[in-house]
């Protein structure tokens, strides 16, 4: 089965056939998810310390293939207190293989959101697939002269040196991924406004560093009156509810990324808020329930 968003013939017309953008609110702010295309990346980079039989058993429980899995990759779009903030980027042109994703800026367009309304961007971290939409040709000159980059400082100071010691990347990732970086740190050096633990980006959006996956990544928390909305980036994948102890192959601190996970979806079931991730597949809005001693996904239903 392919959900491409190729033109088809029968369905003349349709811009795009398979829905990429999903909005809702948290109590005052207005949330759109958008999705920036899908990931293609071996099976094994799920849990490089399971055993292949057992990761297999999973898959196949899952319907999903074993050997290349589709990651969703989501980017998400705020609105509060005047200003228009963009977590993350997706993944712009940055990887030669990965040519399903990088839709971010006609998405962002055709949901009517310009490059120059954005006043900020979070990033949740400076992996390719978070920042890669603000290095495609003629992006930095559509933007605003103002905007603001968020990022943490363990972030942005990890990138001039990374440690790749404990990842388990397909070949050619950690070059790409290092130069990326590179490049990002140099071209928006103006813009990067570095936090240390945690930034109130605009009233009831607060970006905080839990690291882990990379020494500064970070979540965005939303609250507005009673609802409370996480975006959790790359501290939870799809298979981290029933398996939170499985090490993602792009994990820099895999041990500690999984600790994150684990009290952050404790966190997310106990408190009942809604949780969006960046790979969880699209819209990924969903809740979080304690099973035994892991847990369990509970997708929200389609509100339209
Ligand atoms: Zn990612």
């Amino acid at each position: 089965m392919s959900l491409d968003n190729a033109s088809r013939p029968v369905w003349k017309g349709a811009d795009e056939l398979v829905p990429s953008r999903y909005a809702l609110r948290v109590g005052e702010i207005d949330v759109l998810v958008v999705s920036d295309g899908v990931l293609s990346l071996p099976g094994a980079m799920l849990a490089h310390n399971a055993d292949p039989a057992v990761r297999g058993a999973w898959l196949d429980d899952m319907f999903l293939p074993r050997d290349v899995l589709e990651w969703a990759l989501n980017v998400v779009v705020v609105r509060s207190g005047g200003r228009t903030i963009l977590i993350d980027a997706g993944m712009g042109v940055e990887f030669p293989d990965l040519p399903r994703a990088g839709r971010l800026v006609q998405r962002l367009e055709a949901a009517g959101i310009d490059l120059p309304s954005l006043t900020d961007v979070v990033l949740t971290h400076m992996h390719m697939d978070h920042v890669g939409g603000l290095l495609v040709d003629g992006v930095k000159d559509r933007l605003r002269p103002d905007l603001r980059v968020h990022v943490a400082a363990a972030e942005a100071k990890f990138w001039e040196s990374p440690d790749f010691s404990r990842v388990s990347m397909p070949p050619g990732f950690p070059d790409a991924l290092r130069q990326t970086a590179k490049r990002f740190l140099s071209e928006y050096h103006r813009q990067l406004r570095p936090f240390e633990a945690e930034y109130e980006v605009a009233p009831g959006v607060l970006v905080t560093r839990t690291g882990g996956h990379t020494p500064g990544h970070s979540v965005v928390r939303l609250a507005s009156g009673s609802d409370r909305l996480t975006f959790a980036g790359d501290a939870v994948f799809q298979v981290g509810f029933e398996h939170p102890d499985w090490y993602n192959g792009f994990e820099h601190d895999p041990e500690e990324a999984a600790r994150v996970r684990v009290r952050l979806l404790r966190e997310l079931a106990a408190n009942r808020e809604s949780l969006v991730a960046t790979h969880l597949s699209f819209p990924s809005v969903c809740h979080v329930a304690v099973a035994g001693d892991v847990f369990r996904w509970v997708p929200g239903p389609w509100e339209y």
